[in-house]
């Protein structure tokens, strides 16, 4: 296998992993890169319209074309949800570090790539692993001078320091935590531990913020740290995803949590279980902004009886119904964190409302509108100097 069929095979299998924020359909992305960037040579023209590469958005709202890949797809673990499974039979492949970052130089030369998520099967043991993934970092920053976004993933069983080594290179470091307790990781991969091994980097990470000033990183930056949960793969509950995702946002400075939702892969033990709405990965991501940017506590969120998110209802939508019905916001003086509650007023919502009211009182939805603000979801939980904007009844 040649290097960019090896990149073929390893990057089509990474579909799994989250980074970022899909912007627009691969179509439209590979459209654009055919029109826009000569291929490398080591690229065929059959090749180049292979969508190696994904549209995202990073942590700091800039668009890139991202390639997320693995190193290698050879792995020792048996982890119950995984194509890459040992003993699982489909064809694996591996780079070396000075082949990979050799081949990503080219694509980034091409345009091809302007960032990357590089994670591997674990050969070896862990830190033999994480020590290939930082070989591999080094070469692309040093030898090739590679400015651009790099996310690295943290190899189960990484020691301290090379956490540290990964985060001086890296933009961004990730532990996939896969569930959300020690109880239920058991069930999707029995030979990962769950505070030892998965929760112990994250914590690391946070201890070296705290220790390490910012500048002694590559870029002048700590790297933000993400995690990724296999939601519904080991029957846990909504509470329980979203309690060890607020526990990591409040003690190690989680900054997002990924919640694919569960489905079957041929030929692993878990191939008979049934799949997972994709509409619950949806309301995790929901709530988990809420817990995150808008004040929400785990137990402002609307939990069933079953100690799930329901489905039907947007988790800020069925707080709203239950909290603000009888008990309106009153547009024209709240403070930013009320405001943010109100569904339909967003972040961006709340601070223009504040800076337009300064200069005149708002009485209408047209003018909350203008502001960039769902006028409609948001009337029925507001009030506009004293009134309910569906009646403009006075209230007293
Ligand atoms: S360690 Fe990672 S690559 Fe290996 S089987 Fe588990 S999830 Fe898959």
């Amino acid at each position: 296998m040649d290097d960019v069929q090896k990149l073929k095979n390893l990057s089509e299998q990474t579909t799994f992993e989250a980074d970022g924020e899909p912007l627009v359909n691969a179509s439209s992305h590979r459209e654009t890169m055919r029109l826009s960037s000569p291929p490398p040579a080591c690229f065929s023209p059959k090749e180049k319209d292979h969508a190696f590469t994904h549209p995202a958005q990073l942590p700091n709202g800039q668009k890139i074309i991202l390639l997320k890949t693995l190193l290698s797809s050879a792995c020792e673990r048996d982890c119950f949800y995984c194509p890459f499974r040992a003993g699982r039979d489909f064809r694996r492949a591996t780079f070396k570090p000075d082949e990979f970052a050799g081949l990503f130089s080219k694509l980034t030369d091409a345009k091809m790539a302007e960032g990357v998520f590089l994670s591997s099967g674990i050969a070896g043991g862990g830190i033999r692993t994480q020590d290939k993934l930082l070989a591999t970092a080094e070469i692309m920053r040093k030898k090739y001078n590679y400015r651009g976004y790099l996310h690295l993933k943290i190899m189960p069983g990484a020691e301290k320091d090379q956490v540290y080594r990964a985060m001086q290179l890296a933009d961004r470091v990730s532990v996939n935590l896969e569930a959300p307790n020690t109880e239920r990781l058991a069930r999707l991969a029995p030979h990962k531990i769950f505070l030892e091994e998965l929760l112990q980097p994250l914590k690391w990470v946070e201890e070296i913020r705290k220790t390490v000033p910012a500048y002694k990183f590559w870029n002048g930056h700590w790297p933000s740290t993400v995690t990724q949960f296999v939601a519904g793969g080991s029957d846990e509950s909504d509470l329980e995803l979203l309690t060890t995702t607020s526990w990591l946002m409040k003690n190690v400075r989680l900054k997002r949590a990924y919640f694919p939702a569960f489905h079957p892969i041929r030929d692993t033990p878990l191939e008979n279980k049934t799949a997972v709405d994709p509409m619950r990965e949806h309301r995790l991501y929901q709530a988990s902004f809420l817990l995150r940017d808008y004040g929400f506590d785990l137990e402002d969120l609307p939990f069933t009886h079953e100690s799930n998110l329901p489905l039907h209802a947007d988790p800020k939508q069925a707080w709203a119904q239950m909290n603000l019905i009888e008990n309106p916001i009153e547009i024209n003086n709240a403070d930013k964190l009320h405001l943010i509650k109100i569904p339909g007023i967003g972040l961006k919502g709340a601070e223009a409302i504040i800076n337009a009211r300064r200069i005149n009182k708002l009485r209408d939805l047209s003018s909350l509108k203008k502001l960039g603000v769902i006028a409609e979801r948001a009337a029925p939980y507001l009030l506009l100097d004293g009134y309910k904007p569906a009646t403009q009844l006075p209230l007293l």
